[in-house]
């Protein structure tokens, strides 16, 4: 454990993956976007939505979407599900900057976009920095509006404007660190033309023009923002980072690294022993709340699809079952030891970029509190299985002890009675704008989900 991953792996697999990765993060930055690359692909690669079967026989592909936010996959094995499933799941939403169901204002004659931000960020990363648009309308008609701006060379992108130097000094520097940008600090600028300039004193001119320019290019009225999934992400695209190429900066890491990697693992299996199953859900960095979160009983709905449609019958005992006769990887990022703030991490518990996929044993903060531990004699299983199969991997936990913490959706999939442990790559930079991977890192992470799903 702890070697270069590079050391074991095939260095021009490694780039063509790279690409891949790239550009699926650059076209696949909300959880909507992502769920539509997802099945785009999969129906490529053959499978088809769950309702197209009546019945289910070993190789078969099958996906199901759930309110455009949560996405199943699987391919059946050759074994009855009763005797247990193998379960990737990652998470498809990111930290970000949502608009607000009344977002737009005026002042100093400048139009804002009043917002909220989503997940776990530092706020003040996020201004003067250029963001695009992403997200839908929907009409009361039940129509639905895509919106997305800002992300090709030639679209205007949003900002939300920093304090000059000169002044914020004393506003700034009475705050905390963590606090020098704040939460209705974050309106991003949409606008400074009026519609008629002749007319200084005139209100809300500058707005009248936007709301013209929302009517004109996409049908929408101001009240129809009120029924919007709207969100503000980095406008940059995926770069590599260092003279030698090795790393990856890019919006959107955590947790679409583990997202595509696992993806990519599923898509490439050929008829496995145990059915294969793909997970991806939503809301993860907001507590995994909700109907599209990883505690949807959409989950349970899935497999005692599966379990009927492989010819047996889905009472609760089985379903129950096939749960804890299941295994499960919970498929999330952890950080990489920080040259800069080495105090922050203990050293040998911590993993290090480019040693590969990083095996993590619980999460959770001071205490082991909101974590699933993964058993002993499940992490020596999957030790074994990645050993096997010489694929770089490494320890790592999330900091030192009472220092921070997080939490992944492994507790809410091992709550079913599967066994669950944290296997992703490791991120620095965590929940910036712009993060950075090791290339060999995603490599590694995608070879260890594909052993996953093959390995007894
Ligand atoms: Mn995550
Ligand atoms: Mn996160």
């Amino acid at each position: 454990m702890r070697e270069w991953a590079w050391a074991k792996l095939d260095e021009k697999a490694v780039e063509k993956f790279s690409e891949d990765y790239k550009k699926f993060l650059a076209k696949a930055k909300t959880e909507r976007e992502t769920v539509k690359y997802l099945i785009e692909n999969a129906k490529k690669k053959g499978f088809k939505p769950l309702e197209k079967f009546d019945r289910l026989s070993p190789g078969d592909k099958v996906y199901a979407i759930f309110r455009n936010k949560f996405v199943l996959m699987a391919i059946i094995g050759e074994e009855p599900l009763t005797k247990g499933f193998r379960v990737v799941g990652s998470h498809m939403d990111t930290p970000r900057i949502d608009l607000k169901p009344v977002p737009l204002y005026e002042d100093s004659g400048i139009v804002m976009f009043k917002t909220h931000y989503y997940g776990g960020v530092k706020k003040y990363q996020w201004v003067a920095l250029p963001l695009a648009l992403h997200g839908v309308v929907v009409l009361k008609d039940g129509s639905t509006k895509e919106i997305v701006v800002g992300e090709k060379e030639d679209e205007p992108v949003f900002v939300i404007p920093d304090i000059a130097p000169h002044l914020g000094r004393k506003k700034q520097e009475q705050r905390k660190g963590i606090d020098v940008i704040q939460g209705e600090e974050l309106h991003a600028i949409a606008g400074n033309k009026p519609m008629d300039p002749t007319k200084p004193q005139e209100k809300d001119n500058v707005k009248k023009r936007i709301l013209n320019i929302l009517e004109e290019k996409y049908g929408i009225e101001e009240e129809d923002l009120v029924s919007a999934d709207l969100t503000l992400v980095p406008a940059m695209k995926p770069r590599d980072v260092g003279l030698d190429g090795s790393m990856i900066m890019a919006y959107g890491q955590d947790d679409r690294a583990c997202v595509y990697t696992s993806f990519r693992a599923l898509i490439e299996l050929k008829k496995p022993k145990s059915t294969a199953i793909g997970m991806f859900v939503d809301k993860e960095e907001v507590g995994s709340a909700g109907d599209t979160s990883i505690n949807s009983r959409f989950f349970e709905y899935f497999i005692a699809e599966l379990i009927k449609k492989t010819g047996m019958e889905a009472d609760t005992s089985s379903l129950v079952r096939t749960f804890i006769n299941s295994k499960a990887i919970s498929a999330d990022v952890n950080v990489v030891m920080n040259p800069l703030h080495k105090d922050l991490f203990d050293a040998p518990n911590t993993g290090l970029l480019g040693r590969g996929v990083i095996l993590t044993k619980y999460t959770g903060r001071g205490g082991k509190f909101m974590t699933s531990e993964a058993h002993a004699e499940y992490v020596a299983w999957i030790r074994g299985v990645l050993d096997r199969r010489n694929i770089p991997w490494q320890p790592g936990l999330l900091g030192k002890v009472d220092v921070g913490g997080g939490g992944t959706i492994a507790m809410f999939i091992a709550e079913r009675g599967i066994l669950t442990v944290d296997l992703g790559p490791g991120v620095l930079a965590l929940h910036a704008p712009c993060e950075i991977t090791s290339k060999a890192d995603i490599y590694s992470t995608y070879l260890a989900y594909k052993a996953f799903y093959e390995e007894e």
